[in-house]
């Protein structure tokens, strides 16, 4: 990338990088971990402990994307590693029912007050996907609207407008979703409740659900305005239409009960992954019963998965969710405020214009001046300012989500000694995004 350097190699993870390149599209198996928004050599990590990361060049960083949330309790947590090797020991898969299931289901729903039943599939994608079609199922109506900036998984019909690895690479939609998948989506600018209200009266009992993130993480950190979500409910429950609160991200993070337990809006369905899998492919759907019921085998609308309730996956998911009691949420939340502090401070000290924007202990920072409400006011930061800003942090040993069009991640194994050298890699990287030039 014109204009940044690289002070530093990583031969083993660029010799890695060079094979995975013959053998798999890019080089990698989801697109931003390719790096391509900030360019250089994507790092191949080998091993995780607590807050660390170790890569193959034998070199450790601070994590700050914890597998994009999952890692909540730290890399390699005693009790789901355990958990995973007990479950693996009596058997990887048997296509049948087993307890695992009934205890993360009963996890899921002790917590989460909508929930009363809950359907466990294998990804985020598929959780949103499924939930979409049981709304169009229990509905008879076939229109989604959806919010620009929010992503929801790689759902055909979802892919309108959607942030994370869109918004990194600007595209402005994906070749392969035909007129007709897209067509039923409505997208709309987020926090705009006005443009919901004309949504619904322009398409009488047409539209299926809205579907949103419960606080949105996949356009950096834009947190609903006050109000967002009981509008969104109130809207819907007046026009027919389902409310489908996205915590894929959310979910189990951000407090015990995710974002539904910070703003306490009732959706009629709700998505789960990232935590609820303690770092395994676990993730779910549920809400309200009489919706649910649809499902098959109790209803007509059609959902499977061969691996779906995995008992591993299970095992680990329901270890880490026993594990996030109040006193693991508080140290999440302290670290959270310990970072965004120290990176408000240093980019403060070199007079860099940014937002550190938060969610519960979720947070991002913006390179700009101004509030960012939604998608359009997150594309315009200065987004060459943070590729600068990254490679000084990954050069000293703090990894950072390579996009500037993400949420960053801390855990509950985040401890001072790492907060340490996150202090100690800012003042460099906050000259280097102020000294940062368009590329
Ligand atoms: C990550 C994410 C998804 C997709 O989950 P995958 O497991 O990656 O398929 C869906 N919705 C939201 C809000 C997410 O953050």
């Amino acid at each position: 990338m014109v204009g940044v350097s690289y002070p530093y190699e990583a031969p083993v993870s660029q010799s890695l990088y060079d094979r995975a390149a013959v053998v798999t599209p890019g080089g990698v198996n989801s697109p931003v971990r390719a790096f391509r928004a900030v360019g250089g050599t994507p790092r191949f990590m080998v091993s995780g402990t607590g807050p660390y990361l170790t890569d193959a060049d034998g070199r450790e960083y601070v994590d700050l994307v914890c597998s994009w949330g999952p890692m909540i309790l730290g890399h390699s947590h005693p009790a789901v590693v355990e958990a995973a090797q007990a479950a693996v020991a009596r058997g990887t898969s048997f296509g049948t029912p087993g307890e695992g299931e009934v205890e993360l289901a009963e996890e899921i729903t002790a917590r989460i007050g909508p929930v009363e039943q809950v359907r466990l599939v294998s990804s985020g994608t598929e959780a949103t996907m499924s939930a979409i079609r049981l709304a169009r199922g229990f509905t008879g109506r076939a229109k989604v609207v959806k919010f620009a900036g929010c992503y929801h998984g790689h759902v055909d019909a979802l892919l309108a407008s959607a942030g994370s690895g869109l918004a990194t690479f600007a595209l402005p939609d994906t070749p392969g979703v035909t007129g007709a998948q897209a067509g039923e989506t409505l997208v709309l600018p987020y926090n705009d409740l006005d443009a919901v209200r004309a949504v619904f009266a322009a398409h009488p009992d047409e539209i299926a659900c809205v579907i949103t993130e419960a606080s949105p993480g996949n356009m950096g950190v834009v947190p609903p305005a006050e109000g967002f979500n009981a509008g969104l409910k109130e809207l819907c429950r007046a026009n027919g239409a389902l409310f489908l609160s996205d915590e894929v991200m959310t979910g189990f993070r951000v407090s015990k009960a995710g974002w539904y337990g910070i703003d306490g809006v009732e959706p009629d369905l709700m998505t789960f992954g990232k935590v609820m899998g303690g770092g395994f492919p676990a993730a779910a759907f549920g809400g309200r019963a009489d919706v649910m019921a649809h499902l098959a085998p109790a209803g007509p609308v059609y959902q499977a998965g061969t691996l779906s309730g995995n008992p591993v996956a299970t095992a680990a998911g329901v270890a880490q969710l026993r594990h996030l009691d109040d006193a693991a949420y508080a140290r999440v939340d302290a670290a959270s405020l310990a970072v965004r502090g120290m990176v408000g401070e240093a980019l403060a000290k070199e007079g860099v214009a940014h937002r550190v924007q938060t969610a519960g202990n979720m947070f991002s920072v913006f390179f700009t001046a101004e509030p960012v409400v939604d998608y359009d006011g997150a594309r315009a930061q200065e987004a060459f300012r943070f590729t600068a800003f990254f490679h000084a942090m990954l050069a000293a040993g703090v990894y950072l989500p390579p996009s500037a069009f993400e949420s960053w991640f801390v855990s509950a194994a985040h401890d001072d000694r790492a907060l340490e050298r996150i202090a100690a890699a800012l003042p460099a990287a906050a000259r280097a995004a102020a000294e940062a030039v368009p590329s």
